[in-house]
């Protein structure tokens, strides 16, 4: 937390500022180096823009040659504006529009197309556009759910790509699209043991093994196995490493480290995650007999899941004086409130932390990955500076808002109040 100490002593933590966010970006490239050397060099690893679409942030994995995962207009737009080449962007999205995969051929993006019907879409404008596509289909393999529905996506049932049990429809479109060159698989977000991620992927390896020998070798070039390595968020949390993951990928799959196929991974919580926290000024302590509440500045704007779904979100936190040290004494309970209208609005519901008093700063850790990124803009709240700290150098990722940033924002394009 020698961080936050600094960044509070030196202004980078303003007066002014009731909550910050920081990252930490010596620690992502190492989670950078750790990836990149557990799988083959030849690997794409596509970064899902939507656990982190900081610009400085993307800016820096491009540079560190990692492509994007997008799986949306926006998410392109981040993508490029970032600088990731466009044959290291992968488009995935259940609702692609022709428009959307118009722009996608014309860029040159890999598109993994989530059903049958978009691959029908992608010949027409292939056709119409004079351009091939480079184009993969995303299968669901019913491996099953993890501990957490909301983020599991390959149960017998899902919103996401063709049932595996769809063989038939599925040889038939390689059968028909001498240009479809991939197959898709992601199994889920935080909540998948490795287990069930590696037999989910296996499950789609003997897909494209079969389609190998039906149509020659080679037939699948493209394997995209997703993200969904889950992140650590308490002390006995033990995610496997990428290292591991790929170990025992490489005993399910054999082949899957040569050289004929393109692997492609699409990670996203477990390489930003860990490398953020967010501190929050206390602002005040409540006391009732058995209950005591620290009223903080960052609630179900930034921690939608937590507060909705505390059971399955859980955070670290720690308590600093409101210089930056670390406070002492005997931790009890706290519950830590948001600043929101509404009574589920708690972060963080049971911490123990030594007594916390106004003007404190309570930091919550690991929260790098689906927290900026899915803020809400409920009770209209300046989403907080976002500050970087790269080999002992601060700066600002992203600003502070400011009130009239809100007020343009709910204007949108319209003319004035
Ligand atoms: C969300 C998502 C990812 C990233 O998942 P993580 O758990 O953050 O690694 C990758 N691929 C697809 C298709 C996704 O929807």
């Amino acid at each position: 937390m020698e961080a936050i100490k600094r960044a509070l002593a030196d202004g980078w933590f303003r007066e002014q500022d009731t909550a910050v966010v920081l990252y930490d970006l010596d620690a992502l490239t190492a989670r950078v180096e750790a990836l990149t050397s557990a799988f083959p060099a030849e690997t794409v690893h596509a970064f899902a823009v939507k656990a982190c679409p900081l610009p400085p942030v993307l800016a820096m994995l491009a540079q560190l040659g990692l492509g994007a995962e997008a799986a949306s207009l926006g998410e392109i737009h981040l993508a490029l504006a970032a600088g990731f080449p466009s044959e290291r962007i992968v488009f995935d999205s259940p609702a692609k529009t022709v428009e959307e995969l118009r722009l996608a051929l014309s860029l040159g993006l890999f598109v993994n197309a989530d059903n049958l019907d978009e691959l029908d879409r992608l010949d027409d404008l292939g056709r119409d556009m004079g351009l091939v596509p480079r184009a993969g289909l995303r299968i669901n393999p019913q491996a099953g759910t993890g501990r957490i529905k909301a983020t599991s996506v390959a149960g017998r049932y899902s919103k996401f790509g063709v049932p595996l049990p769809q063989r038939e429809a599925i040889v038939d479109a390689f059968g028909r699209y001498p240009w479809l060159s991939g197959l898709h698989v992601h199994i889920g977000s935080q909540g998948c043991p490795l287990e069930l991620l590696v037999a989910g992927v296996g499950a789609v390896y003997d897909l494209a093994a079969d389609l190998d020998a039906r149509f020659g070798p080679g037939r699948v070039a493209v394997f995209d196995l997703g993200g969904g390595l889950p992140a650590a968020y308490r002390d006995a949390d033990r995610p496997p490493s990428p290292q591991a993951y790929f170990e025992a990928l490489r005993v399910r799959c054999p082949g899957l480290e040569g050289n004929q196929r393109r692997l492609v991974t699409e990670f996203g919580r477990m390489m930003a995650a860990p490398c953020a926290v967010a501190a929050s000024r206390v602002e005040y302590v409540k006391r009732q007999p058995g209950h005591r509440t620290a009223v903080m500045h960052l609630g179900a704007d930034m921690f939608v899941r937590e507060c909705y779904n505390p059971r399955f979100w859980p955070h670290r936190t720690r308590l600093l004086g409101a210089h930056g040290l670390e406070k002492q004494g005997k931790p009890v309970l706290h519950h830590l409130a948001g600043p929101l209208c509404f009574s589920g609005d708690f972060p963080v519901r049971r911490a123990m932390l030594p007594e916390a008093t106004a003007g404190d700063i309570v930091v919550i850790e690991d929260v790098g990955a689906y927290t900026l990124s899915m803020w809400s803009r409920y009770n209209s709240r300046q989403m907080p500076r976002v500050l970087g700290l790269r080999q002992g150098h601060f700066s600002v990722l992203r600003e502070r808002e400011e009130p009239e940033d809100l007020v343009q924002f709910w204007l949108g394009g319209s003319m004035s109040a």
